[in-house]
């Protein structure tokens, strides 16, 4: 069987100026990076901004097992498939990190025949945009420390400063480091830290801009620390926005690349959905609206995090009105639900998929409760049994629920064919009754419950000691009707990453509160979630290589 790199290299990719020719672009709105990549300006959305909107169809999933589930594929291969339908397609996805790349998970460009090419750009360093994330936050780090050591005007409590710098990458070692020692001219020392990227709150203010006034005005909104007497101190305070902006400008347009079937896709902004909001940027969710019919995109690991944020957060700073969504299941992620140990998933076992199938159940429920149609969509690996496949498919029937086999991995957009006639079929339905599930004029708390509660399922929600100060302070500072983003485990609906399936009767615990204003969210961390991950025992990256001629191999 051919690896995802392979299939990926012998990909006959079409020169990048034939996807523009395509699409409704003009001359000056777009830029080569390289034979087949691009990078669109912000003016076409400007131009198209009366356009009707296309269908705006999300993918999203069950709770993963560590390789996860095929969403990315998935999102490829439904595109495939409706272009094969000719229908005027296009997709969005995210931009891989390093991080997963090189730790566990690997790359995020799909798999097999469904599959985002040039797999080896996008997945290393692509257009750079994650590198001008890591340097436009680790600049405001350097003018906040420079900032008080040339006297500190803003009167920044140096042991309350909250902004972290980032590295796209695991290193569990630079989550609390010191800085500043070596004597009187180096600087004032103090206890700081790293998170990934990914996770930062530049990722999530470049994916949820509108453009660049947008942009400067929530990084304006950057809270850094706090004064002695805990008011907040921002960006602002600084006067250094208008810089920070400067550092993103290239990093701001969205990128356009193809499938291996040449459908045109947007790979733009990549926050992770456990510990960030997990959607790629707005802007190339809309800008792809404009230039096609349908827009296949997709959000992060399962429905309790990627899609609860793309509806409660994404679509409404961004007035979407997505119109279908899509629930990858994988019989692997269902056996594993059902308590299967990760090294027996490959084998038959009915019980336990039928037990497991209680965790699409939850999502199903959370999906309905957004008001929006769905298809489940079975991921067909080719160690699934004609047994298996119709367990699932009986359970669906009985429940008058749509249900897709789709063989997108092995097979590209033809086997995806009835998974898109199935979503064009939703579509033409018209039985759309999107709402968020809370208002944002609601309390914090009243909003960590709503999610706690209907879409993980928990029976109670704890709030540590510093959370609940927190909460009272924010509300204070005024960001009490902003919407929540939780960082919880992908593993789970609890908090717990050993709770599979579908617990009962838990408590999701809130450990702390962090504010992202300029992002325009306040974020929630239960359970031990941290935001700079680690590598595990052994790493992806210790199977990656290049050879003498410069071509790559480990790369997934
Ligand atoms: P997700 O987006 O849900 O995290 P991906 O689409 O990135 O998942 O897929 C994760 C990994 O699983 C990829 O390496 C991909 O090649 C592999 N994969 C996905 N679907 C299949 C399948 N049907 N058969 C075999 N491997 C698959």
């Amino acid at each position: 069987m051919k690896t995802d790199l392979e299939i990926a290299t012998a990909a006959k990719l079409k020169p990048i100026q034939s996807i523009i020719n395509g699409l409704d672009i003009l001359d000056e709105e777009w830029e080569p990076y390289g034979k087949y990549k691009a990078k669109l300006s912000l003016g076409l959305l400007d131009r198209l901004n009366n356009e009707k909107d296309g269908n705006l169809i999300l993918v999203t999933s069950i709770n993963p097992t560590p390789a996860g589930e095929g969403k990315s594929t998935v999102t490829v291969g439904l595109g495939q498939a409706l272009k094969q339908l000719g229908k005027k397609t296009a997709i969005a996805l995210r931009e891989p990190s390093l991080g997963p790349v090189m730790g566990l998970k690997g790359g995020a460009t799909g798999g097999g025949y469904s599959q985002v090419v040039p797999m080896e750009e996008i997945n290393l360093h692509f257009t750079g945009d994650i590198h001008a994330i890591t340097a436009t936050n680790n600049a405001l780090a350097a003018l906040i420390d420079n900032h008080i050591f040339q006297g500190n005007q803003a009167q920044i409590d140096p042991r309350q400063i909250t902004w972290k710098r980032v590295v796209d990458l695991n290193d569990r070692a630079l989550r609390q480091v010191v800085v500043g020692l070596g004597g009187v001219k180096q600087g004032v020392p103090r206890e700081d830290g790293f998170n990934i990227t990914v996770a930062s709150e530049i990722m999530a203010i470049l994916c949820l801009a509108n453009s660049y006034q947008d942009l400067k005005a929530r990084l304006s909104k950057i809270v850094v620390g706090y004064r002695v007497d805990s008011s907040p101190v921002t960006v602002a305070d600084l006067g250094v926005e208008g810089v920070l902006a400067m550092l993103l400008r290239d990093a701001l347009k969205p990128n356009l690349v193809q499938t291996i079937e040449g459908v045109p896709a947007f790979i733009h902004g990549g926050p992770f959905a456990n510990i960030a909001h997990g959607c790629n940027s707005l802007l190339a969710t809309r800008m792809a609206g404009k230039l096609a019919d349908y827009v296949v995109t997709e959000a992060g690991f399962g429905a309790d995090l990627g899609a609860e944020k793309f509806l409660n957060i994404k679509s409404r700073a961004g007035n979407l009105d997505p119109k279908a969504v899509v629930i990858v299941a994988t019989t692997r992620a269902l056996k594993m639900h059902g308590g299967v140990e990760q090294d027996k998933l490959t084998e038959e076992n009915l019980a336990a998929l039928n037990e497991g199938l209680s965790n699409l159940a939850k999502h199903i429920e959370t999906i309905e409760s957004f008001g929006l149609p769905y298809v489940v969509a079975l991921n067909h690996f080719t160690t699934d049994t004609a047994a298996e496949i119709k367990v699932i498919e009986d359970w669906c029937q009985a429940r008058n629920i749509s249900l897709a086999l789709t063989t997108v991995w092995a097979d590209g957009g033809k086997g995806g064919i009835e998974l898109a006639n199935q979503v064009i079929q939703k579509i033409a339905e018209q039985k759309v009754n999107f709402q968020p599930l809370y208002p944002l004029t609601a309390s914090i708390k009243e909003k960590i419950d709503t999610i706690a509660k209907r879409v993980y399922g928990a029976s109670t929600v704890k709030y540590s000691a510093l959370a609940e100060q927190q909460i009272n302070e924010f509300s204070q500072h005024g960001w009490g009707d902003l919407p929540i983003c939780m960082a919880k485990t992908q593993y789970s609906l609890s908090d717990q990453p050993d709770q599979l399936g579908r617990p009962t009767d838990f408590t999701i615990t809130i450990r702390e509160l962090r504010p992202s204003i300029g992002a325009g969210f306040i974020v929630a961390l239960t359970g031990e979630m941290l935001t700079m991950p680690g590598l595990p025992k052994q790493p992806a990256a210790l199977k990656m290589d290049i050879d003498a001629t410069g071509e790559i191999t480990g790369l997934f």
